[in-house]
């Protein structure tokens, strides 16, 4: 069952053309674009086209649009050249999560600290 576009998603405002982004990636499915305020020299979204407020109830709805989502952050790495990434999907307010369409964060191109804060 797809996701509706939600008029109020500034992701699937990016994914109608209606918000400007700096995409890098494209598929039926996945957009990927350069974050807007970028954490490390490699800090790319990559988004499913449809609507779902999360990661996990993405994977719950759509896995094999959860999938296409892993693999295309995947071929971000690739593109990008960083030999050691990190995909992150921040999950709820506590997690920093802030905008509620589901999308993994590739971040590469620098040392990566662990834990994260
Ligand atoms: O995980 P979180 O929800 O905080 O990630 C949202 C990300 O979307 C932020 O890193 C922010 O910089 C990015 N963003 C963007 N383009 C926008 C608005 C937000 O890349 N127009």
């Amino acid at each position: 069952m797809a996701g509706e576009a939600r008029s109020d998603c500034l992701f699937c405002k990016i994914v109608a053309g209606e918000v400007p982004a700096t995409v890098v990636r494209e598929t039926e499915t996945t957009l990927a674009f350069r974050d807007i305020n970028p954490q490390a020299p490699t800090h790319v979204l990559v988004i499913p086209k449809v609507h779902h407020p999360d990661a996990a109830s993405l994977a719950a709805a759509e896995p094999q649009i959860a999938a296409d989502v892993l693999r295309e952050a995947q071929e971000v790495a690739t593109e990008e050249k960083a030999e050691s990434y990190r995909i992150v999907f921040n999950t709820g307010t506590g997690a920093g999560q802030t905008v509620f369409h589901a999308h993994a964060h590739v971040l590469g191109g620098r040392g990566l600290q662990w834990p994260p804060g």
